[in-house]
């Protein structure tokens, strides 16, 4: 069985780089982290249960995030935070179902403590025709105060993948549609190579952004975290 290398990403906190399961173990050691959930007890934001999240996507699991969810907000504000960070291109529509795709629909409207318990995984589609599918599981719970005044706070979020031109070995920018759909190829350019790219029936080539969804339905990102 092949193993290709774990894509790593950074703590958001102390800029500890670990892989996505490794990253979930780091966090009780995570010093800045720690501080931060001392204080929060003391401030004024209301005891609930608060959710730790493993959100990746379906497919590969290179991309990956690790949130805290209050218990008390709806499933909407996981959605679009997603749509935010990930997958947003034309405002398709999106679900959540348990365990697998096309498996039972939990409304929107649902608050986080009445569906996540340890271990359980939800399943997102995000556009049902050429559609993303992410996977957030449950992977701790703590009794607190959240950290901010967002329902949600990112906690570490995966490096962007690494991948080199086609056309020679350098870290690639750029990724040209064309290519890929009519030519097979994997239509990934560095600076250089981008430069007088002949392609544009599916646009110019756009710039590789950190989301699973990167040119799926002209999704160009900017793939940047909401808050
Ligand atoms: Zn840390
Ligand atoms: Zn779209
Ligand atoms: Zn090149
Ligand atoms: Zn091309």
């Amino acid at each position: 069985m092949g193993r290709k290398e774990q894509i790593k990403g950074k703590c958001l906190f102390c800029g500890h780089e670990a892989t996505r399961a490794g990253m979930g173990k780091h966090f009780s050691k995570c010093s800045p982290l720690q501080e931060k959930i001392n204080n929060s007890a003391k401030g004024k934001g209301k005891q609930q249960i608060l959710f730790h999240l493993l959100v990746q996507d379906a497919w590969g699991g290179d991309f990956w995030l690790h949130m805290e969810m209050n218990g008390s907000a709806k499933l909407e504000e996981l959605d679009s935070y997603l749509r935010y960070i990930w997958l947003e291109c034309c405002g398709h529509m999106s679900n959540f179902t348990i365990g697998k795709q096309w498996g039972d629909e939990i409304p929107m409207r649902t608050k986080a403590e009445r569906i996540f318990k340890r271990d359980i995984t939800l399943f997102h589609t995000y556009d049902f025709g050429t559609s993303s599918e992410t996977l957030v599981k449950v992977i701790g719970e703590r009794e607190g105060s959240p950290l901010t005044k967002h329902p949600i706070v990112l906690m570490a979020r995966n490096n962007l993948p690494e991948v080199s031109c086609m056309k020679c070995s350098k870290v690639a920018k750029w990724m040209c549609q064309e290519c890929q759909i009519e030519h097979d190829e994997s239509g990934l350019l560095c600076d250089e190579h981008v430069k007088n790219h002949p392609h544009d029936d599916y646009g110019e080539p756009i710039k590789i952004v950190n989301s699973p969804r990167l040119g799926m339905c002209g999704y160009d990102g900017p793939a940047d975290p909401p808050y």
